[in-house]
Formats: C-alpha cells, structure tokens, sequence
C-alpha cells in the first residue's frame, strides 16, 4: 500500500464514542507484517462477497474510463470480514494513495484538515469506525463529499467570515462495525452502500488453503475445512487460528496440518466444535444463568461480564445472533434452545422465542 497514515485515538466527548478495546489496540499498535502478508492486494483475490466484488469492479471500471475518483464508499459489518482489505484493493488497482484514519481519532475539525487539504487528486481517504466522528467533524465534511470543498470560518464574532477553501477531487471511505449509529445525513453522502456479511465454510477453506501456502504450512483439504467451519464465518479468525495452528504443527509434529492436529491445536485455546471461544460461551452461560436466559439488554450483560458494551455489541454478538444462539426481541436478548444444547443445560419452561422475536433482530444496533 502506499502511504499510510495512522492516527492514534483519543476519546471523543460526545454520543457512545469510546472506541472499543479492539479497535483501540488496533489503533496503536503497528500493523503485524504477517497478516499485512495474508490480505488480498487485488480484487481477483478478494474470495467470498461476490456481489459486492462486483459492484466494486463496476465502479473501478466506470472510474477508470471517466478518468475521475471513485464514488464515496460505506462499507458495514462485524470486524475482521474485509472492509478495510477492500479499501487496499480499491487503492491498488487504481494506484492511488491511500490514507487512513478512524473516527475516533478526529476529535476536531484540526484533526481531519490535513489529510483533506493533503488529498491529492483521485486518491483515498480510509476512515474506520466512522459512526464515531463527533457531529461537528461530520457536517464540517459534508461539502467536502459534496462539493470537494472545506468552508472556513477566519476571525470571531462580528468580524468573522467563511471561505471556501477548494480541494482535489478524492474518494472518501467509510467503515463501520454500527451502521444504524450513522446519521442519516452522513450515510446519504455516501454513493455506494456495500454491506459485507459472514463467509460461509467453503469461502473460508479456500482463505485458509491459500494463506497455509503464503505461511509455507502444509495442510490437507479436511484440516483446511475444519478450520473453515472453527472459525466464526470470519477471514480475520480463520487468519489467526491457521497461524495458531501453525506454530503447534512446528511445535508438536513435523509442521504439516491435518485433521487431529487442528482439533489438538484449537482444543488447547478452547475453542469449540461450533468455533466459540471462551468469551462466546461466557455470554451464552451469563445470559441462561444470571439472566435467567433473558430478555435482558446488551448493557446488563456488559457489566456482569465485565466487558465494554462495544466489545459484546461488535465482537461477541453478531456471530451468536446469525447462527441463532441469540435472538433480539424488543425486550433484549434472548437465548434459543440451540444455546441451552450447546452448553449441554436444560431448558425451562417459557414463552416461545417465535412470540418475542424482533423482526429486527438480524440487524446490528
Ligand atoms: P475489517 O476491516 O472488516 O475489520 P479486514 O479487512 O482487516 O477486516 O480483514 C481482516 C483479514 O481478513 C485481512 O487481513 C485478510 O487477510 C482477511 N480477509 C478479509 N476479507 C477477505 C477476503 N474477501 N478474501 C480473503 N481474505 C480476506
């Protein structure tokens, strides 16, 4: 990738902005040169997410020929499934810089100035965790979406006046793991909406078997699927348990992955025939045992799992609500039967889930 640019995060003051613990230490720590080794570079690598693949080419293409920057892009959904690997695609094939940046390092106005006034032309400005730009900074980029332009006010009081400051024609994109925290003013801004949802094991095998060639780790096609089917739907997990993986096939055998080593190696981190961890089970069994299997709000869970409310509404629950362990009702979540089997815990005596479901509920707050 070309130059990039990463700002370490402050708090911001204003609406639920506090980044959460992931995205923290994303924000601080310097890329890991392995996984930077594993993301796709090229759109023809991109695997899984065909339609939006698609979509993307389109624009890629339809820019190229205008010989104009691309549309402003929001891409939503739970961390790890590729927003910010489109973004690098996107950036390489049309060789253009590419800066990044997260709303939650923009506290103010100053802060995004530079990489706006910077923008060269056709280039692309990355900004994660968008829904946690403060308000101010939001609408003080609507005319720059708009209009490639920043209005600056010079002087106080009555002898201020505002000047339009023009600016090259550059694309911005959006992500987000909360796209219902978006204002609606900022999200039709954006020209191209592209959701990205959870892989399915087949699209994760093929992750996997490509990036066991990147690391030189020799895996057969069952290891490679079981892995898939471990790995929450999610490239970013299937990354870290093949790595994982990987150093226990060197560390145990002779580094060739087959079937009984991945199931040793994931048994060793606790993780689960269905790909839960630690901290998914503890939800399941806070929510059947404390809350009696619910309805109870993401924010009571938080605090008796002494969790951030982000960390269980971006990381935890997404996963356990699309494979239906969870249901959101309008009273809160809810766990299913397919919970109470996991954990191996008898069911009690209730209301049945159907009656309380939220039509909803496959939507991240
Ligand atoms: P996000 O920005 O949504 O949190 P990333 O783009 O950082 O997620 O993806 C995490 C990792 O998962 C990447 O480094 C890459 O190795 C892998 N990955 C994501 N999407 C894909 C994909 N469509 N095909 C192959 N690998 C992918």
């Amino acid at each position: 990738m070309a130059r990039e640019v990463k700002i370490k995060g402050k708090p911001n003051d204003d609406r639920d902005r506090e980044p959460s613990p992931a995205a923290r230490d994303e924000a601080q720590s310097p890329p890991d040169p392995i996984e930077e080794k594993l993301r796709p570079q090229r759109l023809s690598e991109i695997i899984g997410q065909r339609a939006v693949a698609e979509r993307l080419s389109i624009a890629l293409a339809a820019a190229k020929k205008r010989g104009e920057p691309l549309p402003h892009i929001l891409f939503d959904g739970p961390p790890g499934l590729g927003k910010t690997t489109f973004a690098g695609v996107l950036h390489n094939e049309l060789g253009v810089e590419l800066n990044l940046t997260s709303g939650a390092s923009l506290d103010k106005k100053m802060d995004v100035m530079p990489y706006l006034t910077n923008a060269s032309e056709g280039s692309i400005l990355f900004i994660d965790e968008i829904h946690r730009l403060p308000r101010a900074v939001e609408e003080f980029i609507y005319p720059v979406m708009e209009d490639f332009r920043v209005d600056v006010v010079l002087g106080e009081g009555m002898s201020a006046r505002t000047i339009n400051l023009p600016l090259k024609k550059f694309t911005i994109i959006g992500a987000t793991t909360r796209s219902g925290m978006l204002s609606s003013p900022l999200r039709e801004r954006f020209h191209m909406h592209e959701h990205l949802e959870f892989y399915d094991p087949e699209d994760l095998a093929r992750i996997i078997t490509i990036n066991a060639g990147k690391l030189r780790a020799p895996i057969t096609p069952e290891a490679a699927w079981e892995l898939a089917e471990r790995s929450r739907g999610t490239p970013r997990i299937a990354n870290a348990r093949l790595r994982w993986v990987r150093d226990y096939a060197l560390a145990r055998a002779d580094g060739g992955i087959d079937v009984p080593i991945a199931r040793d190696a994931l048994a060793m981190q606790e993780i689960d025939s269905e790909g839960m961890d630690k901290q998914d089970r503890r939800y399941l069994d806070t929510l059947i045992r404390v809350f009696k299997g619910g309805p109870t709000g993401a924010e009571a869970l938080a605090a008796t799992m002494t969790l951030s409310v982000d960390t269980i509404r971006d990381e935890v629950e997404p996963y356990l609500l699309r494979r239906e362990f969870v249901v959101r009702t309008p009273r809160g979540r809810v766990a299913t039967s397919a919970a109470y089997r996991h954990l191996g815990l008898a069911e009690p005596e209730r209301e049945p889930v159907e009656d309380i479901l939220d039509p909803q509920r496959r939507l991240f707050l």
